[in-house]
Parts: structure tokens; C-alpha cells; sequence
């Protein structure tokens, strides 16, 4: 666990992504929750120590990013598009994955739900918990429900997946022009910190490598796309696996991961620009 500033904290090491919290004079904020079972009840014991907790964000519809909040008390907060992505994801494609990953967490489970969001929004949130004030603010790009979290009094923002700093990312759901903007956006909060939804904790200079990264892979599948090649072509063709490593863990998916993004990117582009919501 790393500490960010003077209230915040956040882990880097989980499987999956980098959930944190923020400490309150009236108990904790969390943002997102660790993918394994095993992982989520030992930062259950640890935030313990610090307080209650009373809100839950999840930044983003991946199950990286919510499958934990089952070991969590607080009042779940989300994009509903968060919330419907969650509703609409079965355990049981869950359960198989964890086995394969974490099978010591299968032990954990007992009558194991996906605890779905108690309050949503669309476009932007604010929670005032003790002196802490959490701006939520709908950032589309990595997909189109991603969630900022923004706390001016720690000068730190959580990014969601819009940000991986320094590992492989993943746009298998990704509305590219808009996250061009998310990210111009995300320059525009005054801090100090970011934390990622994957990759090591940042600042605000990351975001001007991040944005160059979309936009390289933006300009490689479109001059696929202005050449004429078929979607397969493509995928054979584009790799940036030289740019970054995959996160650790996830390295059996790196070839995978790269004709997952050429794909989305490859349908989006040929739709136009305009046409990328969902
Ligand atoms: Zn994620």
C-alpha cells in the first residue's frame, strides 16, 4: 500500500486494478475494489484499521474494478452505465476465471454476489463526506462509463482506466476521440497525484505521454483503414507490445489484448467519429 498524501491511500501490487481510499473525518471513501477474493479481504482488514466505510466508487463497468465490492460495506456509487454493465454479468463467467487465477479464493466466496451501485449518475457527482469533497465526473474513453474521481483537498485524482501508466492498455470498449478529450479534461483539475486504474501512481505529466499513446494507435489503425486492408490484415499488422509491458499477470494475453484494441479501434474509426457513442 502506498500512501499518496495526507488521507489517501492506494495499492499498486493487487491483481487487477489500483483500488485506493480516502480517509475522512466522518470514515472512509473507496475507490474501486481488488479483483481476488483473497487480495479484496486483506485490504478489507487493512482499511479497517482507518475507519468505516461509507461510499464505494467504482470507476469504471470491468469486473477488475467491481467484483469486490461484495466484501465491502458503504453505499455503492457509479455511472449507471456502470450499473447496468453489472447487472448484465453473471457470476458464473466470473467464477471459472478466478478459479484459474486465484483458486485459494474460491474458498472466500460463500453465497458471493456482484453488489451492484445504490446511486448513479451520468455526468458528474459531488459527495462531501467530513472536509473531503469527491467530484465525480464522467470521463468517457477506455469505455464510455468511465468515472474520474477528483479530491481537491489531497490535490489527487483517480483516474479510472483512462490512465494505465506504464503498462499495456486495453481499448476493447474504447470511444478513442473521446478519450483524447477525457484526458485534455483530466490536465485541466489542479493536482499533484494520479493514480491509474492500472500501472504505477503518477502526476499530471503522465497524461501527455497517454494522450500521444491513443493517438498513435488512433493514426495506425486509420492508415490501415486508408489502405484498404480487411480488419485481419490489420491485426496482423499492428503491435505496440514494444511500447510497454502487459501488466504482470496478464502477460499470456498480450497478443490478444493488441487484436482486441485493433478490432475496436478498426470499427469505430470506420464508423466515423461522430458515431462512436454507445
Ligand atoms: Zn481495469
Amino acid at each position: 500500500m502506498q500512501k499518496i498524501s495526507d488521507c489517501v491511500y492506494a495499492e499498486t501490487g493487487f491483481r487487477g486494478c489500483n483500488p485506493g481510499f480516502v480517509v475522512t473525518g466522518e470514515g472512509v471513501v473507496m475507490i474501486d475494489t481488488p479483483q481476488l477474493p483473497v487480495e479484496a479481504v486483506k485490504w478489507r482488514d487493512e482499511i479497517a484499521k482507518y475507519g468505516p466505510v461509507r461510499y464505494l466508487i467504482n470507476t469504471e463497468p470491468h469486473w477488475d474494478h467491481f467484483s469486490g465490492n461484495y466484501f465491502f460495506q458503504g453505499t455503492i456509487v457509479a455511472h449507471e452505465g456502470t450499473r447496468k454493465a453489472i447487472m448484465a454479468t453473471s457470476v458464473d463467467q466470473w467464477k471459472p476465471y478466478i478459479k484459474q487465477i486465484s483458486a485459494e479464493s474460491l474458498q472466500l466466496l460463500g453465497d458471493f454476489s456482484f453488489r451492484a451501485p445504490e446511486i448513479t449518475f451520468s455526468e458528474q457527482l459531488t459527495l462531501h463526506l467530513g472536509n473531503h469533497t469527491f467530484q465525480l465526473i464522467s470521463l468517457p474513453g477506455h469505455t464510455p462509463y468511465e468515472v474520474a474521481v477528483y479530491i481537491p483537498e489531497e490535490k489527487v485524482v483517480f483516474s479510472s482506466d483512462n490512465v494505465f501508466a506504464g503498462v499495456q492498455t486495453w481499448m476493447q470498449q474504447a470511444v478513442p476521440y473521446q478519450w483524447l478529450d477525457s484526458l485534455k479534461r483530466l490536465q485541466e483539475l489542479d493536482f499533484d497525484m494520479l493514480v491509474p486504474g492500472h500501472g504505477r501512481i503518477c502526476d499530471k505529466s503522465y497524461l501527455n505521454e497517454m494522450m500521444a499513446f491513443i493517438q498513435d494507435w488512433i493514426n495506425a489503425v486509420k492508415q490501415a483503414l486508408d489502405a484498404g486492408i480487411s480488419i485481419e490484415e490489420a491485426q496482423a499488422k499492428i503491435s505496440f507490445l514494444d511500447r510497454y509491458p502487459m501488466e504482470s499477470g496478464t502477460e499470456f494475453l498480450a497478443s490478444q489484448v493488441q487484436k482486441w484494441n485493433v478490432a475496436r479501434l478498426y470499427e469505430v474509426l470506420q464508423k466515423g467519429e461522430n458515431s462512436q457513442h454507445e
